[in-house]
């Protein structure tokens, strides 16, 4: 098949590298110089484990380019995917589809031929059928079907979900348009990866539902967590005991400082407006987003509370800004709340993050980055671990105490025993336990 993809950030550009690898013809279109400036001298502008060699090789083979021109790469294309950014609109929570329609309407003024025009960027309930009406609006004439695959894949994870997907969902409304997604989806079905295939509606509404469930579950331990905490129960065993519960399962059952990332915020808070509108009020998932906001405050005061609220000129190290290990995304990371309350409490903070200076530079003013955990420890009066990259996992815990003014640790994400933090001297407080 020979596919374009609208959009090389996360999603756009792992979904044509991966599709190319299916052995598809994809041309990768953004609107960003730089971005195409940047892969077509075979720089990757994002951090993805394996992307790069997944991306040479395929170029190399001669299935995948990069162009800043829709018509040069609608040309002949079986289908075109939107996978450009849909964040929260400023003021109602509600998704910004302005990115999205915006390419359907370039879509349809470059159409070659009969085309399936699908949605991969998550998009509320009736998004497909008004890029429908922006196309027939636009190009009368065109010969097209839509249809709506919502992305499932995990930053830092994202080429093997891709490969290997728990699920693809296709929303079409025509044969003749799921004839197109099955020849492209073809190798995995081929791999045994199950192709749901539903109305468009259906397919939308998915996406919202599972990351809304998503967010609801670790919003859920995290609240137990904070009862565990009180009455003197430990939440990782206690997530543990339910997640062998074939009817919960033990993913995203690990209490800590609040989700973030670029989609479970923005998500929820489009969930949230679809259901108002419809007079559907999603009120578990309102609850979700209202506790999700509080707990990146209660955290800091977790961190504050070692030194007594006393912050002002004290240095802080924070290990970790990224929302997850293995990514560089900042997006609604909870370092953002968390790291600019420290720096209003007047408190000196020193950050150290393997992917996240990059994107974290411009987003936490006042701070200084450091490219080793000790270097930002020294003389610090706490330090506090917010994302769990592996390189904060195997610390040696009595040195970090010993170059420290006071060794206090605020391990947002448990990876320390409680145990052996106390036994390598420090005050030590983590979360649910
Ligand atoms: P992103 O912001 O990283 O990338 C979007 C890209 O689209 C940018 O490079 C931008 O320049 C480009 N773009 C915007 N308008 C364009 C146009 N008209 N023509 C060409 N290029 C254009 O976004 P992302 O994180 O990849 O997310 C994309 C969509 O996928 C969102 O709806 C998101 O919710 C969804 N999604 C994201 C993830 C994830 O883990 N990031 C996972 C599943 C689904």
């Amino acid at each position: 098949m020979k596919l374009a993809m609208i959009g090389t950030g996360y999603v756009g550009l792992v979904s044509g590298v991966c599709f190319s690898d299916f052995g598809h013809d994809v041309v990768c279109v953004d609107k960003n110089p730089d971005k195409i400036t940047a892969l077509k001298a075979g720089e990757v502008p994002i951090y993805e484990p394996g992307l790069d060699d997944l991306m040479h090789r395929n170029v190399a083979a001669g299935r995948l380019s990069f162009t800043l021109d829709l018509a040069e790469a609608l040309k002949g294309a079986d289908a075109v995917f939107i996978g450009v950014g849909t964040p929260t609109r400023r003021g109602d929570g509600h998704a910004d589809l302005s990115y999205v329609y915006a390419a359907a309407k370039e879509i349809a003024e470059n159409l070659d031929g009969y085309t399936v025009i699908v949605t991969k960027s998550t998009v509320p309930v009736g998004t497909n059928s008004e890029v429908a009406r922006i196309i027939r609006e636009t190009a009368p004439a065109a010969e097209f079907d839509v249809a709506s695959n919502p992305e499932f894949l995990r930053e830092g994870a994202a080429i093997e979900d891709f490969m290997r997907p728990d699920r693809v969902v296709v929303g079409v409304e025509t044969d003749r348009a799921r004839e197109v997604m099955a020849q492209i989806y073809r190798p995995l079905s081929l791999r045994n990866a199950p192709v749901l295939y539903t109305g468009l509606e259906t397919a939308e509404m998915i996406k919202y539902a599972a990351n809304a469930f998503l967010a609801t579950k670790i919003t859920f331990i995290n609240e137990i967590a904070t009862l565990c905490e009180k009455v003197g129960a430990d939440v990782q065993a206690v997530a543990d005991g339910m997640g062998r519960d074939g009817r919960i399962g033990p993913k995203f059952l690990n209490a800590g400082p609040g989700y973030g990332g670029s989609c479970f915020p923005k998500d929820t808070n489009a969930l949230a407006r679809i259901g108002q509108e419809h007079a559907a009020p999603q009120r578990i998932v309102e609850a979700v987003i209202d506790i999700n906001e509080a707990r990146k405050r209660q955290m800091t005061d977790k961190i504050l509370g070692l030194i007594d609220f006393a912050a002002n000129g004290k240095k802080i190290a924070v290990f970790g800004v990224t929302f997850k290990p293995n990514t560089d995304d900042m997006r609604d990371s909870p370092a953002l709340t968390i790291v600019p309350a420290l720096v209003g409490a007047g408190a000196r903070v020193h950050v150290v993050d393997p992917q996240g200076r990059k994107e974290g530079e411009t987003l936490l003013p006042g701070v200084v980055w450091e490219s080793d955990p000790y270097r930002a420890a020294e003389g610090a009066e706490a330090v506090t671990i917010l994302t769990e990259w592996n390189e904060f996992r195997a610390l040696d815990l009595p040195r970090l105490a010993g170059i420290m003014a006071a060794p206090r640790m605020a391990d947002l994400r448990n990876i320390y025993s409680p145990e052996e933090a106390r036994a390598a001297g420090f005050t030590y407080t983590s979360v649910g336990r």
